[in-house]
């Protein structure tokens, strides 16, 4: 098997980044604040889901978290979406009638982590609050039922909400031997079960690199024929919100937008959000400026790790990866891996466990990093002429590193 064919390469540093148009006009912002505003008043003369649910202020004081501890949430959720700030109010009100839309959320062939990413808190996150709002009908890792009454419940969200809920798929789909993933007293294969629940969906949303690309279960040589929900699910909105476990910030963000329009949000060619997959981590990434000034880690525990170098040549996939961890980070906010001091794995990309989770940086391939033979001669055989803005930064960057990690070489030598 060979991922880091010449194609293969060419076909990442040709790819053009997904950047939004951030700046529309006031006439497409004008109506585009009309829909939101008659969608949420349609929303609002809805009954919640479930009867005497608690209210999301009362929530959130129950939590401990205060009034500017979500208006500062609104601030970052409306620019995460690339809407400007007179979006604002429109953003809060979406957050407090978000346990009018079913949720149906169902784990195939995974390890539930983005699951646990939502749940593992102490001090939860306006996100996790707020994924907590929605109404959840099913969720087999937190759901008190089991056995009969979890398979009737779910019977009874299906029909109860026909055409209305949102279909949550976490974990891959086993397709080449569907026995090893089987559900229920009658039971369905992963494929059957997928297929029946998003066929009554209003859309799919696959969380996490299983769900929407296979992820490690599909790693070689994905003995079970994993594949994700894209694969096997036709004629339905679907958006993938890959990486591993997925951002809560993330899940949030897509089901905000669908609140607030009724639709999903602006997806790049692998059914991923703009809003959150539309730029690189490299394009964002604190450590880029020693990228730029050629400055390397070139061993674990080095001066370079020391000094929080650059971890390409460590094997940081950062610039083929396109994610917004860099941005939002993980752990609420906290720190994200390249904050630690380990490389990007690509793990929002697809078969990124074969590709991009090792630490070698793009082995076997002519495509070298910087400074380790032949950086200017690959850059100028893929061809500068057919790289985009991003890939010619990169391109660049590395002669321009290469070049002057030689100079300083003969500095010394002198
Ligand atoms: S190669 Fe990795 S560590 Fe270096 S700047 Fe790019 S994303 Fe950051
Ligand atoms: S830095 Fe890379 S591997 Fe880590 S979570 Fe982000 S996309 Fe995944």
């Amino acid at each position: 098997m060979q991922f880091f064919d010449r194609e293969h390469l060419r076909s990442i540093f040709t790819k053009p980044t997904n950047y939004i148009n951030t700046n529309r006009g006031k006439e497409y912002y004008d109506n585009l604040y009309k829909k939101m505003e008659k969608r949420l008043n349609e929303l609002k003369a809805q009954q919640p889901v479930k009867e005497a649910e608690i209210k999301f202020q009362e929530l959130l004081e129950t939590w401990e978290l205060s009034r500017r501890d979500f208006l500062k949430w609104v601030s970052a959720t409306t620019a995460m979406l690339m809407l400007p700030p007179q979006f604002e109010p429109l953003v809060a009100q979406a957050a407090e009638v978000m346990n009018r839309v079913p949720i149906i959320w169902i784990n195939i062939q995974d390890c539930a982590g983005n699951t646990e990413a939502l749940l593992r808190s102490a001090s939860p996150t306006v996100d996790e609050l707020i994924l907590e709002y929605l109404s959840v009908e099913y969720q087999e890792v937190i759901m008190a039922a089991a056995g009969d009454q979890a398979e009737e419940n779910l019977h009874k969200a299906v029909k109860d909400f026909d055409g209305k809920y949102l279909l949550f798929v976490e974990g891959s789909i086993p397709v080449g031997m569907p026995e090893a993933f089987t559900i229920g007293r009658h039971p369905k294969t992963g494929v059957e079960h997928v297929k029946h629940l998003a066929e009554h969906a209003a859309a799919v949303i696959a969380v996490g690199a299983c769900a929407c690309f296979g992820g490690v279960p599909a790693a070689y040589p994905n003995p079970t024929g994993a594949v994700g929900v894209m694969d096997i699910v036709k004629g339905k909105p679907i958006v993938n919100i890959p990486a591993c476990p997925a951002n809560p910030a993330n899940i949030t963000g897509v089901v905000i937008h669908y609140i607030l329009t009724g639709e999903l949000p602006e997806l790049d060619s692998l059914l991923r959000p703009k809003f959150a997959f539309g730029y690189r981590i490299h394009d964002n990434c604190e450590r880029r400026a020693h990228f730029d000034a050629g400055e390397f880690v070139e061993e674990w525990g080095d001066e370079g790790a020391k000094n929080n170098f650059c971890l390409y040549k460590m094997g940081c996939k950062g610039p083929f990866t396109f994610n917004n961890c860099s941005i939002v980070r993980y752990n609420e906010g906290t720190n994200w891996p390249i904050g630690v001091g380990r490389g990007c794995i690509g793990c929002s990309e697809p078969d990124f466990w074969d590709k991009y989770a090792t630490e070698r940086p793009l082995a076997d391939s002519d495509i070298q990093p910087p400074g380790l033979h032949g950086v200017e001669a690959t850059v100028d055989e893929v061809g500068l002429g057919i790289l985009t803005a991003t890939a010619i930064g990169i391109g660049v960057h590395a002669v321009a590193s290469a070049i002057a990690g030689k100079k300083d070489e003969t500095k010394e030598e002198q």
